[in-house]
């Protein structure tokens, strides 16, 4: 009978102790993780500010690179201050242009990723690939922010090859 409870503190005694040895091993795992984490990506250094033109949410993680930052959606500009409480405001806002950043037949080769010497065959070829790039075949499963960036990136690249082509230069 002794043996017996011996043996049944025994077994009691190792089911603690294991349980013990892998709770502290996760704890252990879990503060290790904790501490890789870089400081910048707490959610506290997080700020969503909504585009003054367009409504469209920008995140970003402060501190924010000279305090400026651009809508991804109409590329305004905006200026920010960052108060002492790190609440964000938009002080000054530099609206996107019509025919925003087209400005010359440089930029068409910019947005096409090409040298200013390419020939037509050149040309074309890299307005083929780029439009395919941000196909809505190929976006259209990744949400509609990402959708909305591909449809202004297409604008560009229909934009650029259209203004080369008045050029003459395909
Ligand atoms: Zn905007």
């Amino acid at each position: 009978m002794m043996t017996h409870i011996g043996l049944l503190a025994s077994i009691a005694l190792n089911v603690i102790l294991l349980g013990f040895v892998v709770f502290s091993a996760r704890k252990n795992r879990l503060k290790k993780q904790r501490q890789k984490k870089p400081a910048f990506k707490t959610p506290a250094n997080l700020r969503t500010i909504s585009c003054p033109s367009c409504a469209q949410h920008i995140k970003f993680t402060l501190p924010i690179d000279g305090n400026k930052a651009r809508c991804r959606k109409c590329y305004a500009q905006f200026k920010l201050d960052i108060d002492e409480h790190r609440n964000v405001y938009i002080t000054e806002i530099k609206l996107p242009e019509d025919e925003q950043s087209i400005k010359s037949l440089a930029d068409c080769y910019l947005i096409l990723g090409l040298n200013a010497d390419a020939i037509p065959m050149d040309i074309k070829a890299a307005y083929k690939k780029k439009i395919s790039e941000y196909h809505p075949d190929r976006v259209g499963v990744l949400g509609i922010k990402i959708q909305q960036i591909a449809e202004e990136e297409t604008r560009q690249i229909n934009a650029a090859y259209a203004m080369l082509q008045e050029h003459g230069m395909v």
